[in-house]
């Protein structure tokens, strides 16, 4: 059990300690921090996504500042120690606490961009959001998770300087607000959440429609790829064992369904197989089930 800390308080300029937040260039001018595999707390400051920023000749585009404000202010401290470029781009790969509740201590970026979905999600779930992760964020307004003032619709291209970022609004995958990044020059498409690594993956848009995105994915043969969670790989070695994972999740709780089996028949622990090795499975699998069966129960 960890100690826990003092509650973080609006205004304070903590950072986390250089070691606890640790920062890859994984392409060069493509940097990566990647969180831990943890629940959201406020002992880990919400630190358990992955963040980063893409430097160009000219500006910075910010991807995902993280899970508090403790968290987003180290990666802008990160920033600042690799390059004094403004930060053009505050690009918010979806609506999820984990990914975006340290929005505000970028709002002095130039655009806030996000999938043309986000604005209607934050108005759903802030509130929720906002009760159960409020020792972690800056302020309890919805505008802490960032102000769009840019909204994929379809696709985006914007330009760091000799550094072109492909930017595709999804359709309804891991959540119905995905937005990727890819950068051409290092063909590195920033997938966040569509791709969990190590991490077993959480649905929260729609299993049939994940599997399509990916499929789609796929077949444009990214050579390399950020995940959500998770170290940054090949993508064939990301993408394989999530494919596994839903896959069998869609498959054997369609089973059951036509097999008449009720929702609490398949929460039953070994009833739906959860395919491969996967971190936090235990919290995880039993949501990733109930939200398949609700879902497939009409197909
Ligand atoms: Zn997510």
């Amino acid at each position: 059990m960890m100690a826990l800390l003092p509650r973080i308080s609006v205004g304070s300029e903590r950072l986390l300690p250089e070691g606890d937040y640790p920062m890859e260039e994984f392409q060069p001018g493509l940097f990566v921090h990647v969180g831990r595999h943890e629940e959201m707390l406020p002992e880990n400051h919400g630190d358990i996504g992955n963040s980063g920023f893409i430097v160009g000749d000219h500006s910075v585009a910010v991807i995902d500042p993280g899970g508090s404000a403790v968290a987003a202010r180290t990666l802008m401290s990160r920033i600042r120690q690799i390059t004094d470029l403004p930060i053009d781009y505050l690009i918010l790969t979806h609506f999820h606490p984990d990914h975006v509740a340290g929005a505000s201590v970028f709002a002095e970026a130039t655009h806030t961009i996000a999938h043309h979905h986000y604005i209607r999600a934050v108005a759903q779930r802030s509130v929720f959001y906002i009760e159960r992760f409020a020792d972690l964020m800056e302020s309890t307004s919805p505008e802490a998770f960032g102000v769009p003032d840019t909204v994929v619709e379809d696709s985006l291209v914007i330009d760091l300087g000799n550094r072109e970022l492909e930017l595709v609004a999804h359709a309804v995958g891991h959540t119905d607000n995905d937005l990727s990044v890819y950068d051409r020059n290092t063909e590195t498409l920033w997938a966040s959440d569509l791709i969990f690594v190590e991490r077993m993956p959480s649905l929260d848009g729609s299993l049939t429609g994940w599997l399509n995105v990916l499929e789609q994915l796929n077949a444009a043969n990214y050579p390399y790829v950020v995940p959500g969670h998770g170290r940054p790989s090949a993508w064939r070695d990301a993408v394989n064992p999530q494919w596994d994972y839903l896959k069998t999740l869609k498959k054997s709780v369609k089973k059951a369904i036509s097999d008449g089996k009720t929702l609490s028949q398949v929460l039953e622990p070994g009833a739906i197989d959860s395919a491969g090795e996967w971190l936090l499975r235990d919290t995880q699998h039993f949501t990733n089930i109930t939200k398949a069966y609700i879902e497939l129960e009409w197909e």
